[in-house]
């Protein structure tokens, strides 16, 4: 594979980021995952401007235009033939000097790598057929989930969690409510209405959940933003989750209770339909 770091263009076994890098010692460091679907990048803009925000949020500054990432994107995608997959690109803090809490203010270097990954048939996944198992699992995060940074430990011991107790994700609960999926947005269909968490400091702002709102008032099917607890979930018609690279997908089961009588209903895979659709139309 090619990856890029930096500017350059290098094989994957000699890209190299320094161990002082506050991506590394820190996780001081955001990133984002466009999906490629038919060679093309899917809500590139969107993802751009949740990657500005993510940096301003940190005060970095941003080391490429628009025009360059999508450049960069473009070319990783064609140097290695990604037909379905993802660009995966993380821009940290760089390597401002010995490690330190405090980080000068201005003027460090960012680190920016961006690489790519294969997903044959993404938009055709088997599961969004027979919809995802969810557990539920305390969310314990830091307070700043709307920024995108790569502390991920946290929800990346939660799908361990999920895997172990045979399921394919978990969904973290704060104060008795769903905050959203450990990579994803989490949603409930009751009485016709589709039902996700209002947008805060406590859930990151999906690119997928604006688009697929969007399209769900564009076909005039009734939005509520609002929180909502597990057993409201359980007793729900459907539920469902969305990221960039899982779409939409079908949620059958919530802590060993069926959802929708276990199979995946109408208006998940209405949206999974009109997502995929609407969203092919705009790649670039
Ligand atoms: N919530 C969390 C915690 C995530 O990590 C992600 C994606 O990685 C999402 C939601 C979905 O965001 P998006 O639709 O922009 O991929």
């Amino acid at each position: 594979r090619t990856v890029y770091v930096n500017g350059e263009y290098l094989p994957e076994d000699q890209a190299t980021v320094s161990i002082f890098d506050r991506g590394f010692l820190m996780a001081d460091a955001v990133y984002e995952v466009v999906s490629v679907l038919d060679g093309k990048l899917l809500d590139f803009a969107g993802h751009m401007a949740r990657l500005t925000r993510s940096l301003e949020a940190l005060e970095m500054d941003n080391p490429l235009s628009e025009d360059e990432y999508l450049d960069a994107h473009r070319q990783l995608v064609e140097r290695n033939g990604i037909t379905d997959g993802l660009v995966y690109l993380q821009v940290s803090r760089g390597n401002p000097g010995d490690r330190d809490f405090a980080y000068p203010p201005k003027g460090t270097v960012p680190t920016t790598v961006m690489f790519t990954q294969a997903k044959p048939g993404l938009a055709d996944a088997p599961a969004a057929r027979t919809g995802w198992k969810i557990v539920s699992v305390e969310d314990q995060r830091w307070g700043r989930r709307d920024i995108k940074t790569v502390q991920l430990l946290y929800p990346s011991m939660a799908k361990m969690e999920a895997k172990a107790r045979g399921a394919d994700d978990a969904w973290l609960i704060e104060d008795g409510k769903v905050t959203e999926g450990t990579s994803n947005n989490a949603y409930i269909v009751k009485d016709g209405k589709i039902i996700t968490r209002e947008l805060s400091h406590d859930i990151l702002h999906g690119i997928t959940r604006a688009a697929v709102l969007r399209f769900a008032r564009e076909a005039q099917m009734q939005v509520e933003e609002r929180s909502f607890t597990l057993a409201e979930a359980q007793a729900a018609a459907e539920a469902f989750v969305t990221s960039a690279s899982a779409f939409v997908m079908p949620v059958v089961e919530i802590d060993g209770t069926s959802v929708g009588g276990g199979k995946v209903g109408p208006v998940a895979t209405r949206l999974r339909e009109i997502y995929l659709e609407e969203s092919r139309k705009t790649a670039i």
